[in-house]
């Protein structure tokens, strides 16, 4: 491409609302631009960095044997009705009505269409296994659109679906899926981590989360320090304390504690660990169809993890309440202690499980209960894990210990079950000819989220840093000034001769100074460019390799061979 004819339209004004380098870097160099909040249109820089990640996933995708689908964008609402997942996507889901009244919705993720594409067509366990594949825009009406391509309303995903007979024909396919996507990222160049992910109610271990490291990354993530294992801090797991302070002697009593309200406070006043009180944590719990105030205990070292408070109410949310709502049903803030079940549902971190020697509100102003054993109620309570690890706490599988880094995720892998084909009644026969629901796994790529996440990870304070894999060009050559006609030969020379291999090259042929041209070159991030100016003259050219911003002076009749070299 001709750098005069291309359209890419570079600017030094960064959008106003842009805090991250890729929101950034990726609107000033021209290859997103807003449309309104949310939605994007990608110039011809994004759609070739695009089509370069969705090669590459096609070529992994055909080596696991999935085959590439494509879905209708608009999906009918009934489908949605059918598994219950109208209600629970709520306003992330755009409705809107056809002229004939018919309800419909742009899809935000396809299970449900999938499972309607194969129920009634595949009938046997003869042809299973079966993976299904898209790469599609989806429609999410985001509570809070941001950061440009990272979370967009309307954005490319991967998404792809599996069939099978068998719960270990599943766990085969899902491992096969979780190494081919580690190659995908392997191949764009990203340094990444595969963590273990919330799995909502269902729980277990069937859901991973691929996270680019990245400081910008909405995610915290928790990884061990000796071993493998790293998580998604919604879900992350921890093992028992190795040393546990000293327990403070009390027999069980009312104690009068004026104005002591926080867990500091309170390990201030008692001159104890906080790991020794207990800390009640009221919250408002929604429903499908109701709403209540929960009481949530942990140590008072701990906080409490909403994620897995969720999925121990297996609640659609919860939300904060205020102090009247709190006092409306007996709870005294400052002060929050046991109440009467019919009041409030109470749900105790396990690790306060026959936890001795603790001090708890009293639910009576300014008042504590001290010497509480909770080995008397264990029997009887609700225990749950909703606490969020701390950094330095155990790993769950070794003793190392765990430290917090943040990701963006990028992927997400899940072992679903019947969840969907019973709820749909899409049904297989098994070898006895009995009808039996597909057992599925689903698997999500960000795709246009994986173009910012390629830069939050690689970029500098001058621009885009684009890996070999996924740059829209890999060469740039730059001819200094256009006048001079031995500069001008030689561009146009390397130019096509580097097209002529299948080289991506662009050619800065515009007439506008060295210095503009540079700095252009850096935002935008070729991998190399081949600065072609006045010291041809002398016989040589250089190369300027943008990740590690060296020059290196080569002979011109050496420069063809040079930047093969480099690209190799
Ligand atoms: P998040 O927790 O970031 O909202 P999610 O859990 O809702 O993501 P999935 O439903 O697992 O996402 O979707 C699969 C993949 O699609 C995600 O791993 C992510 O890479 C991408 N994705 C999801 N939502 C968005 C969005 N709003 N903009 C861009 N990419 C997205
Ligand atoms: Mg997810």
């Amino acid at each position: 491409m001709r750098r005069t004819q291309a359209f890419i339209p570079t600017t030094k004004e960064a959008p106003n609302d842009a805090t991250l380098p890729s929101h950034i870097f990726l609107a000033r160099a021209g290859f997103i631009a807003q449309v309104a909040s949310g939605l994007y249109n990608y110039m011809p820089l994004a759609k070739r960095v695009i089509k370069k990640i969705e090669n590459i996933i096609n070529e992994e995708m055909a080596a696991i044997g999935a085959q590439e689908v494509e879905l209708s964008f608009v999906t009918p609402s009934e489908l949605w009705a059918e598994s219950g997942r109208i209600e629970k996507f709520g306003k992330e889901l755009l409705r809107f009505k056809d002229r004939k009244e018919n309800l419909f919705v742009l899809g935000p993720t396809h299970e449900e269409m999938m499972v309607d594409l194969v129920r009634n067509r595949v009938t046997s366990y003869k042809n299973l296994p079966l993976h299904l594949y898209q790469i599609k825009t989806k429609f999410r009406d985001e509570a809070r659109p941001r950061f440009g391509l990272m979370r967009g309303r309307e954005f490319i995903m991967k998404d792809g679906y599996s069939f099978h007979a068998t719960k270990e024909d599943l766990d085969r396919e899902f491992d096969a899926v979780e190494a081919a996507y580690k190659k995908i990222l392997t191949r764009l160049g990203l340094d990444f981590r595969i963590v273990e992910a919330d799995s909502g109610a269902i729980g277990g271990s069937g859901s991973k989360e691929l996270m680019v490291l990245a400081d910008s990354g909405e995610d915290t993530i928790a990884v061990c320090s000796k071993c493998e294992y790293g998580a998604n801090i919604e879900a992350a797991q921890r093992s028992a304390r190795k040393t546990i302070p000293e327990a403070p002697e009390a027999e069980f009593n009312k104690f009068l504690t004026p104005n002591v309200k926080t867990i500091d406070e309170l390990a201030e006043f008692f001159k104890i660990d906080p790991y020794y009180t207990i800390k009640a944590v009221a919250k408002r719990v929604i429903w499908e169809d109701s709403s209540e105030i929960v009481v949530f205990y942990l140590r008072g070292c701990d906080t409490l993890e909403e994620v897995k408070a969720i999925n121990a109410t297996e609640a659609l949310d919860i939300v904060d309440a205020s102090e009247e709502e709190l006092k409306e049903i007996g709870l005294v803030p400052g002060f929050i202690g046991p109440l009467d079940q019919d009041k409030a549902k109470h749900v105790i971190d396990s690790d306060l499980k026959d936890a001795k020697s603790m001090i708890c509100g009293a639910n009576e102003q300014d008042y504590h209960f001290i010497g509480v054993d909770l080995g008397v109620i264990s029997e009887a309570a609700y225990f749950a894990d909703i606490a969020q690890v701390n950094e330095g706490d155990i790993c769950p599988h070794c003793d190392g210990e765990l430290s917090f880094t943040k990701g963006i995720e990028v992927g997400h892998i899940f072992k679903l079950g019947t969840t969907y084909s019973s709820a749909l009644k899409a049904e297989f026969l098994d070898e006895n000819g009995k009808a039996q629901p597909f057992i599925m796994g689903t698997y999500g790529m960000g795709v246009s989220r994986l173009v910012a996440a390629i830069i939050e990870q690689h970029h500098d304070e001058n621009g885009c840093i684009w890996t070999k894999q996924s740059a829209p060009y890999m060469v740039n050559v730059m001819v200094s000034n256009i006048k001079d006609e031995a500069q001008m030969a030689l561009g146009e020379e390397l130019y096509a001769n580097l097209k002529n291999i299948g080289v991506e090259v662009m050619l800065d042929d515009r007439k506008d100074r060295f210095g503009f041209k540079m700095k252009d070159a850096e935002l935008i991030g070729f991998p190399y460019t081949i600065i072609i100016g006045k010291e041809l003259a002398n016989g040589n050219v250089q190369i300027f390799d943008r990740a590690s911003k060296e020059k290196t002076t080569v002979a011109s009749d050496a420069i063809f061979e040079k930047i093969m070299e480099l690209i190799k």
